[in-house]
C-alpha cells in the first residue's frame, strides 16, 4: 500500500491506525528496530548463559510452567513477553553451540546464515515463481549449481532447496518410482496412479539407512515391503555383494527391482557405503540410485577427505543436508538430480501461478521442481556464509571435526572402561561402557541409566543407539570447537554415573 495514503487513512482514523501497528512496514520502523534488537539481547543472553549444553530440565516440570499462560489474555509488552520465552523456552533450550553436546546430527549455526535469516523472515520472499522473489529464484539456482558442481553432476543437472533431508529422501523415491514406471512399463503414475505392478516394487538400503526412506516407500504406496535392507559388513558399510544377490533374488521371485540408495554417512555410524561398486551393480540392472549424502556432504567441502565420496557424480540424484554439515540453522535442505529432465515426472502446472505456456528460461519457477508450493528463501543463508567464510573456511571446520573424531575413537579403545564399535568416515562414534569385568551386571541397564542421568544433569550430552538388540551411546562431532579435551572430560563423566550404577545396584 502507498504510505502516503496509508498516513491519511491513519490519521483520519485513530483506531484503524492503533490496529496497524506491529505491522513490518516503513511506519514502524521503530518497533522494528526494538523488537529486533531485544531478540538479539535474549539471544546474547542464552550465549551468556549456556554453560552446560542443557539446564537438565524435566518434562513435568516445564509442563507446569505452561499451565498459567493463557494466549487469550491481553497482549503483553515485548520486554514480558521476552521474559516469559527466558522462562518456558531459552533459559532450557538444548545449547547446540556447546562444545560438550555431541548427541544428535546438530551443527552450531555460522553467523553469515543467523543475519541472513533475520533477513528471510522480513522481506519474506517465497520462492515458488518469479513473481513473487526475483533475485532470489536466481540466487537459489546459482547455489544448487554450486552443490551439483561440487558434486560432480554436469550441465543438465538441477536441483531444488527442501525443507530437510526426508522430504529430499521422498522426492529421490518418488522421482525413482515414476521414472521407472513411465521408462519401463510406459504407465504414468502422475496421471495414472500407481500401476499394477506397483507392489512387487523393489527398493535396495543397508540395514544402517535412515528411516525416511521406509517412510518414503509408505507414502508413495508401495509399502514398508518394498525396502529390502542389505547387511553391512564390519565397518557398517552396505555388502555390495549382498546387494547384487538380494537384486537377483528379488527378480528370481517375481519382484522388480527400481532403485538402489546408498548412504553417504549413516546416522549412526558417520560410515559411507560403497559408492562406485553400488552403482555399477544400479547400471548392470538399471535400477535408479540415489544417494543419501545428508550427513555426507560435509565432505564436499574438505580437500583431504572429498576422496571418500568418490562416485557420488554416479547418482541419479542426491541428498544433501546443508543443516547437518554446512553449519546452517534449520531448516536447509537440497535435492539434487543428474539430469533436469527427471523433474518433469513431477511438474503440475496451475493457471494461478505457472501457467505451462510460460517458457522456463525466460520465466524461471522453482515450483516446477518441488513438491511444496509456499517455500522459505533459505538459500540465502547458504548465499551468505559462502560470500563470508568460503567453501575452505567451512571445509576447515569439518577437517577438524574429523580429526577430534579419530582421536576420540584412539581414547576409546585404549581406555578398558569402554566398548567401541566402529571407525567413522566422518564424525560419529558408537560405544559403551562395559567396566564390568564379572559381567554381573545388563550392560544394556547401565548404558541407559548413564544416557538418562546426562540428561537428568545436562552437564554432557551424548546420544543414544541400539545396535542388534543392544544399547549403546553415540558421539556425533559436528562442532569444531569440541577439543579431544571436552571429549575426555565427557569420557570422565559416563564413567562417574558407569560406577555409580555399578555402587548403588
Ligand atoms: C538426518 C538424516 C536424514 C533426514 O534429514 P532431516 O533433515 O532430519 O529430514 C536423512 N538421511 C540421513 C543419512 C540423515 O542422517
Amino acid at each position: 500500500m502507498n504510505t502516503v495514503i496509508t498516513r491519511q487513512i491513519a490519521s483520519e482514523k485513530d483506531s484503524l491506525f492503533s490496529n496497524l501497528e506491529h505491522l513490518f512496514c516503513d511506519i514502524n520502523i521503530h518497533e522494528y528496530q526494538n523488537a529486533m534488537y531485544r531478540a538479539q539481547q535474549s539471544v546474547i543472553a542464552f550465549l551468556e548463559n549456556s554453560r552446560q549444553p542443557f539446564s537438565g530440565v524435566s518434562p513435568e516440570e516445564l509442563r507446569k510452567q505452561f499451565e498459567s499462560v493463557d494466549l487469550n489474555a491481553p497482549p503483553v509488552s515485548y520486554e514480558a513477553l521476552f521474559e516469559e520465552v527466558n522462562n518456558l523456552y531459552t533459559k532450557h533450550a538444548i545449547a547446540f553451540h556447546h562444545p560438550k553436546y555431541v548427541a544428535h546430527l546438530n551443527c552450531p549455526v555460522v553467523i553469515p546464515a543467523v543475519a541472513a535469516e533475520a533477513m528471510i523472515s522480513s522481506v519474506n520472499s517465497s520462492l515458488d515463481t518469479w513473481d513473487q522473489s526475483a533475485g532470489g529464484t536466481l540466487m537459489e539456482q546459482k547455489l544448487i549449481e554450486w552443490t551439483c558442481r561440487e558434486i560432480g553432476f554436469g550441465d543438465s543437472s538441477d536441483g531444488i532447496f527442501t525443507s530437510g533431508g526426508s522430504q529430499s529422501n521422498l522426492m529421490g523415491m518418488l522421482l525413482a518410482r515414476d521414472h521407472f514406471s513411465l521408462t519401463f512399463l510406459n504407465h504414468n503414475i502422475k496421471k495414472d496412479g500407481l500401476p499394477e505392478e506397483a507392489h512387487r516394487f523393489r527398493i535396495f538400503v543397508s540395514e544402517a539407512a535412515h528411516f525416511s526412506i521406509q517412510k518414503s516407500a509408505s507414502i508413495l504406496g508401495l509399502g514398508e515391503q518394498a525396502i529390502v535392507k542389505i547387511r553391512t559388513d564390519r565397518s557398517f558399510r552396505m555388502n555390495s555383494i549382498l546387494l547384487e544377490d538380494a537384486v537377483k533374488r528379488e527378480i528370481e521371485n517375481g519382484n522388480i527391482p527400481i532403485a538402489v540408495v546408498a548412504t553417504a554417512g549413516t546416522t549412526d555410524f558417520g560410515n559411507i557405503d560403497p559408492l562406485i561398486n553400488i552403482s555399477g551393480i544400479a547400471k548392470k540392472y538399471s535400477l535408479w540410485f540415489h544417494v543419501d549424502a545428508a550427513y555426507g556432504c560435509a565432505l564436499l567441502l574438505t580437500k583431504k577427505y572429498r576422496h571418500l565420496i568418490n562416485g557420488i557424480e554416479d547418482a541419479d540424484s542426491v541428498t544433501v543436508d546443508y543443516h547437518k554439515a554446512f553449519f546452517q540453522p534449520v531448516s536447509s535442505s537440497g535435492f539434487m538430480v543428474k539430469d533436469k529432465n527427471y523433474f518433469r515426472l513431477i511438474t503440475h502446472y496451475a493457471d494461478y501461478l505457472n501457467p505451462k505456456d510460460h517458457d522456463e528460461d525466460e520465466i524461471p519457477n522453482q515450483v516446477n521442481k518441488s513438491i511444496q508450493t509456499t517455500r522459505r528463501f533459505d538459500a540465502l543463508k547458504l548465499w551468505f556464509t559462502l560470500r563470508i567464510i568460503g567453501k575452505e573456511g567451512l571445509g576447515n571446520y569439518i577437517d577438524r571435526i574429523i580429526r577430534v573424531s579419530a582421536e576420540a575413537a584412539e581414547v576409546l579403545e585404549q581406555d578398558p572402561h569402554f566398548e567401541l564399535l566402529n571407525h567413522s568416515d566422518i564424525s560419529a562414534l558408537v560405544f559403551r561402557y562395559s567396566a564390568d569385568p564379572f559381567k554381573t551386571f545388563d550392560l544394556n541397564r547401565i548404558n541407559t541409566y548413564i544416557k538418562s542421568q546426562l540428561y537428568k544433569q545436562g552437564d554432557a550430552l551424548t546420544a543414544g543407539t541400539k545396535v542388534n538388540g543392544q544399547f549403546y551411546l553415540k558421539f556425533t562431532i559436528l562442532n569444531p570447537l569440541t577439543t579431544i579435551e571436552d571429549i575426555k572430560s565427557i569420557l570422565i563423566i559416563i564413567k562417574k554415573y558407569g560406577n555409580e550404577y555399578i555402587a548403588i545396584n
